[in-house]
Parts: C-alpha cells; structure tokens; sequence
C-alpha cells in the first residue's frame, strides 16, 4: 500500500504541467494509514463491483482493484486521465470513464447495472448533487464508503434538533455513519477544513413509481413537503406549511398537536418517520392538493 508522498506529487504535478483545482476538489490523499483503513473500514469482498469518483493517480483505485472484482473509475480531468490509464493499463479489472460523473446518465452502459457499492474520496463540490443523484436513482449502490467534509458529513448523520433538508434527504434514503475523522494534514495541496469518512447503507425500499415501501410514502410528496417545511429556517414549521400549502394556520396547528408536536415545532427537530406521519396526515385533509401524487 502505496501513496506518494508530497515530493513525488509535486514532481509528477510539475512534470505533466498540473496544477491542483480547488474547483475541482483536488486533494490528493497522502498517508498510508488512512488509506489502509478506509480498506479496513470497507470490508470488500472478491466479487465486489465499486465505482470510484475521481480516482486521480489511482492511490486508492490500486488498492480497491487488488480486492475486489472489478473498479470502475469516472474522473473529470483529462490529464490526470492520461496519467491514470498509463498507470493502470496492465490491470484488468480497472476501467476508466473520462468525465463528469454528475453528467454520465443512470444508464450509461459503461455504469454498473446491479448491486455495487461507491468508495471514493469525494471532490468536495460536487457532494450534495453526488448523493442526490446516487441515493435517489436506480440502480442505487448498495453501500458508500466516502471522504467528505467533516462538517458535512457530521450534517448528514445529524439527528432530531439538528436536522437539515441535506440530512432529512440522506436519512430517507439510506442509513449514514461517521467511521472516523481526517485531517486536513493528511492532504497535498491541503484543504482549508478537516475531512471525514462516513458509511452509507442504502434501504432498498423505493419502487419503479418512487414508492418508498418502508414509510410509504411516495418520494416527490415527501420531499415536497420537507422542502416547503424547511423553506424559512428561521420561521416555526407551522408557518412555513400554511405559506407553502395555502393552509390555514390553525388546520396546521391543530395537525401537528394531534401527531404529539409542540405548536411551536422547528423543521429541524423532525426525525423522517415524523416527517413521513406529518406528509401522509396532510395528505389525508389535502386530498385535492395537486403536490399529491394520487395512487392509481
Ligand atoms: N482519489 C484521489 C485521492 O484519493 O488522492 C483523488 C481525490 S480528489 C479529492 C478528487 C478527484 O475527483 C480529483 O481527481 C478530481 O479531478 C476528480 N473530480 C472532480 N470533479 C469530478 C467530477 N465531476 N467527475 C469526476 N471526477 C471529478
């Protein structure tokens, strides 16, 4: 297990004229240990397809191709693309999508069709759009393994009372976990802001009609309403919902006491099973409400 450490990066970075993007998310890992524990932490079994975003020089892809059956790895920029595929040309299982991850179609026939799993150290910028695209379309992975920003990620798995709409739309698809923290120390050219690592167990509840079996609930209600609820953070969830559903306040109120919430409740203090009794409760006296998606 091998990363270069800063000399070498430096030199390879000189030698083929590039120069790391904060844009693009460019921190390359640069210590050993974090790299054999994310390998640790990832439990990786000798048939296990993984998608990697943004392998870089491949430090980590070397790693994921010795254990696994096969990695396929999207990266955006065109050099390190060059770099990438010279290096890992006399490996079988590795193959490399150049491009823009967020822009490869769900069936892109270069994408895994069944169960894989994504173990990537995530350009920073792209992270929400990233998990959107991956936890709502199909097919989903089955676990992520990912590096992200320690803030974000302590977001994500954020639980009633600090929860966000960037939490309510991970949690409802899937069940986050922070594994451990890394600093910002651990990264050439350095980020401003230290890192973590967190795991991501998808629930493979939703249906082709984006049915979630598991609260059912259909998706574009939910989030419908968990978007009109966090819509004014500063304003108490009563209000957001009469403005954002032309309802009266009191109908409202009177809905949160009967599910056992305070009349002054926040967004940020519902779990997804109480957002999911709250969209199926305003169902029930918004029959009409064209945000509904009707059951045929
Ligand atoms: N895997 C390497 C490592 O651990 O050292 C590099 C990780 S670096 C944090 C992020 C990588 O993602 C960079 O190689 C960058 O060029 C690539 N990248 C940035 N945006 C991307 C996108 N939209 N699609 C695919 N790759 C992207």
């Amino acid at each position: 297990m091998q990363v270069m450490d800063i000399d070498q990066l430096k030199k390879i970075c000189k030698q083929y004229n590039i120069k790391p993007l904060d844009s693009r998310g460019q921190n390359f890992l640069i210590n050993n240990e974090i790299l054999a524990r994310i390998i640790k932490e990832a439990k990786l079994y000798k048939d296990d397809i993984v998608l990697e975003v943004g392998p870089g020089f491949g430090i980590l892809t070397q790693e994921l191709a010795k254990h696994t059956k096969q990695v396929i790895a999207v990266e955006i920029d065109k050099k390190l693309s060059t770099i990438f595929k010279s290096n890992f040309q006399d490996h079988k299982n590795v193959k490399l999508i150049e491009g823009d991850i967020l822009k490869l179609k769900d069936n892109d026939p270069k994408f895994p069709a069944t169960d894989y799993k994504i173990i990537s150290n995530l350009p920073y910028n792209i992270t929400s759009i990233f998990l959107r695209k991956f936890l709502s379309n199909n097919p989903k992975p089955s676990e992520m393994i990912i590096m992200l920003q320690k803030e974000v990620a302590e977001r994500i798995c954020a639980q009633p009372g600090q929860m966000s709409l960037l939490a309510v739309s991970v949690q409802f698809y899937a069940q986050p976990k922070i594994l451990f923290e890394v600093s910002k120390e651990n990264f050439w050219p350095q980020p401003k802001v230290d890192s973590a690592i967190i795991k991501i167990i998808t629930k493979p509840a939703v249906d082709i009609h984006q049915h979630n079996h598991q609260y059912n609930v259909f998706e574009k209600d939910f989030f419908q309403i968990v978007k009109i609820g966090f819509s004014s953070k500063r304003k108490q969830l009563q209000n957001n919902l009469s403005a954002g559903l032309q309802l009266d306040n009191q109908k409202i109120k009177l809905i949160l006491r009967q599910l056992g919430f305070k009349d002054n409740v926040r967004a940020q203090e519902l779990s997804v099973d109480d957002w999911v009794k709250l969209v199926n409760e305003l169902k029930k006296h918004k029959r009409k409400l064209k945000h509904f998606t009707q059951r045929k």
